[in-house]
Parts: structure tokens; C-alpha cells; sequence
């Protein structure tokens, strides 16, 4: 799909303020957040206008937007929604956002830890979660269901934080949202321009404060969130939901960051996209050769043992192993490792047998 110009998705001018692009981006993500927007493309939009903003609010990824396009973002984190290489080692996984399909928002090499730098005033709180599962589990996907504690819009008083709806100018900053303040230093005197602590930057106060949000506009509360776990996922997996953290006071939301924990298994392990096992095959049938069933994550796999097959060969099962992350229809191999049982017990028969055998 071809990407829209940023400047054209929000609305502004190439010239626009910090504060215009903030202005307009409000608006779109308000008027376009799947919680509230219903229509079918709604989604798509939020995300769009989310990735646009990413970028225009930021000094120097909007200098280099400006230079090379889309290709001047590519490198810089959830810019481009393209994919990069998939490294399960390091590579946290960034869905995109809660509501995109599966792979939607492409890798980044974002981290976990890098979520709390993103955390400031200008966005909501980032939320993190823990999710457990089994290694099957994991290897197929799941949507599982958690409760989060986050920040929402105030119903009560629609996010405008007064009890009658109604607003008035802040008289502090006189409606601008910011405030100069001048202070002595080596240098002489300097003055700084910081966010109006009165209205919290939104240049409006409540004309009644709202009995439910004390004025805040947003509350907390306990919302069921559906995850989709991918088929695949590993260990230690981070996936990213952007815009499904909580809001701050300006409606602008945070990200939602779910690490997921994988049980190990039994029988398999996994490296990389391979999955290991090591099955116990009959002495005749490492002799003779003959047909064995071998447990990968899809069940049971039949696997031809050539006659004369020495313990520890290991014998390639392809396609049997981990999805692969990214790439729906890929998968990695099973390789198993076979292990000749030589018999502790024999029969008196059996004994005979070996017995001419042996000579
Ligand atoms: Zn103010
Ligand atoms: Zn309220």
C-alpha cells in the first residue's frame, strides 16, 4: 500500500508549529480511535494518523521526513511499519497496535526498557504486562484475554473534566497552555516557556470540577483487553499495542507493552525456528530400517529409518517446527535425534536369537 504524505494524513501545513501538528493530531486520534469510531476503516486511520504524528512531533525524524520521505524514518522506531529481519534473540516484537491484524506494525527495535523514555508528559503512561503460556500454546497463537488498570476518558464528564461540561479559559497561562518563567543563572537572567501547571497545558479549566474525575477529565479503570499472542511467539517476546496504554490529560494515549513468558516442554526445544527432540527407536529397526512415529507440534509424523541407523543421527523433519514470526506460512524444521534401545532384558528366545547371532 502506498503511504500517505504525513503532512497531507494530518491535515497541516509543511510549515506547521508543534503546536498545530499537536492541534490536529488530537483531533484525528479522538475522532478516529477504535474505541469510539466504528466505521470499518477507522482503525487504519488511528494508525495512520498515530504513525504520522510519531513523526512530525519529532524534531529531528521530521527534519529527516522532510529530506528523504518515508525512507528517512525507516530507521527510526515504529516508523515505517515495513519489515525488518527477524532475529529472535533481540528483537522485540511491535504489532502496531491492538486492533491491526496480526503483524500490521512491523518490526522495530524498540525495547522493552525503551518503553519508559517514550513515557513523558506528551503521551500517556505505557502499561506492562506479563503473559504465561505453554509451549504449544505459543507455537499455535492465542488470543487471550487480560484486565488492565489504565487511564480512560472520564464518562461522567466526557474527558472535559467539569461537571456541566462547561470550560473556561485558564487564567493563569490566559488559555495558552504555557507559561514563561524567568530564572537567574551564571548567564544572566533566562527565561523558559513550560506547561501551565493550572490546566496542565490545556489552556481550559472545568467551570465545575466533575465529582467523578476530580477535574482530570481521565479516571482509572479496569478494562478486558484481548491479546492476540502470534503462533510462534518465544520466550521473553515483547509485543507492542500502541495506543493502548493510558491516556494522559490531553487524550493522547501510551502503548501497551505484553511480555510473554513460555514454559518450557518436556520433549522439545526450541532454537531459533527449529524445534530438537531425540526418540527411542528398537535395535531391529535401526538394524532393518523401518517406519517410526515421531511427536513434532503438529502430533504424530511418520519418519523412515533406513537400515544400519547409528544412535545419535538426526534426521531432518522439514516444516515441522516454530511459525515463523512475520511470515505466516513459514516454518522452521523438526530435527530429531534418534536413540537405538538396546534391549536390558531378553527372553530366553531372544537370547537364542542373538546368540546365532553372534557367532
Ligand atoms: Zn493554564
Ligand atoms: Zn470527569
Amino acid at each position: 500500500m502506498e503511504k500517505r504524505d504525513y503532512y497531507e494524513v494530518l491535515g497541516v501545513s509543511k510549515t506547521a508549529s508543534e503546536k498545530e501538528v499537536k492541534k490536529a493530531y488530537r483531533k484525528l486520534a479522538k475522532q478516529y480511535h477504535p474505541d469510539v469510531n466504528k466505521e470499518p476503516d477507522a482503525e487504519s486511520k488511528f494508525k495512520e494518523v498515530q504513525e504520522a504524528y510519531e513523526v512530525l512531533s519529532d524534531q529531528s525524524k521530521r527534519s529527516a521526513y522532510d529530506q528523504y520521505g518515508h525512507a528517512g524514518t525507516e530507521g527510526f522506531a515504529g516508523g515505517s511499519g515495513g519489515f525488518g529481519g527477524f532475529d529472535p534473540n533481540n528483537s522485540p516484537f511491535d504489532m502496531g497496535d491492538i486492533f491491526s491484524t496480526f503483524f500490521g506494525g512491523g518490526f522495530s527495535d524498540f525495547g522493552f526498557e525503551g518503553g519508559n523514555k517514550r513515557a513523558n508528559s506528551s503521551r500517556g503512561r505505557d502499561l506492562r504486562y506479563r503473559i504465561k503460556m505453554t509451549f504449544l500454546d505459543a507455537m499455535k497463537g492465542e488470543e487471550v484475554e487480560i484486565k488492565v488498570d489504565k487511564e480512560v476518558v472520564c464518562k461522567h464528564c466526557e474527558g472535559t473534566g467539569s461537571d456541566n461540561m462547561k470550560v473556561k479559559t485558564c487564567e493563569t497561562c490566559k488559555g495558552s497552555g504555557r507559561v514563561q518563567r524567568v530564572q537567574q543563572s551564571i548567564l544572566g537572567r533566562m527565561a523558559f516557556v513550560t506547561e501551565c501547571e493550572t490546566c496542565g497545558g490545556r489552556g481550559k479549566v472545568p467551570d465545575k470540577e466533575c465529582r467523578v474525575c476530580g477535574g482530570e477529565g481521565i479516571k482509572v479503570e479496569s478494562e478486558k483487553v484481548k491479546i492476540k499472542i502470534p503462533a510462534g511467539a518465544y520466550d521473553g517476546m515483547i509485543l507492542r499495542f500502541r495506543g493502548s496504554g493510558s491516556l494522559n490529560k490531553s487524550g493522547v494515549p501510551g502503548d501497551l507493552f505484553i511480555e510473554v513468558e513460555v514454559e518450557p516442554h518436556e520433549n522439545f526445544e526450541r532454537r531459533e525456528n527449529d524445534i530438537y527432540s531425540t526418540q527411542d527407536i528398537p535395535v531391529h529397526t535401526a538394524v532393518l530400517g523401518g517406519d517410526v512415529s515421531v511427536d513434532t507440534i503438529d502430533g504424530k509424523v511418520k519418519l523412515k529409518i533406513p537400515s544400519g541407523t547409528q544412535s545419535s543421527t538426526i534426521f531432518r523433519i522439514k516444516e515441522k517446527g516454530s511459525p515463523i514470526l512475520g511470515r505466516a506460512s513459514e516454518r522452521g524444521n523438526h530435527f530429531v535425534k534418534i536413540v537405538v534401545n538396546i534391549p536390558k532384558k531378553l527372553t530366553r528366545e531372544e537370547r537364542k536369537l542373538w546368540e546365532g547371532l553372534a557367532k
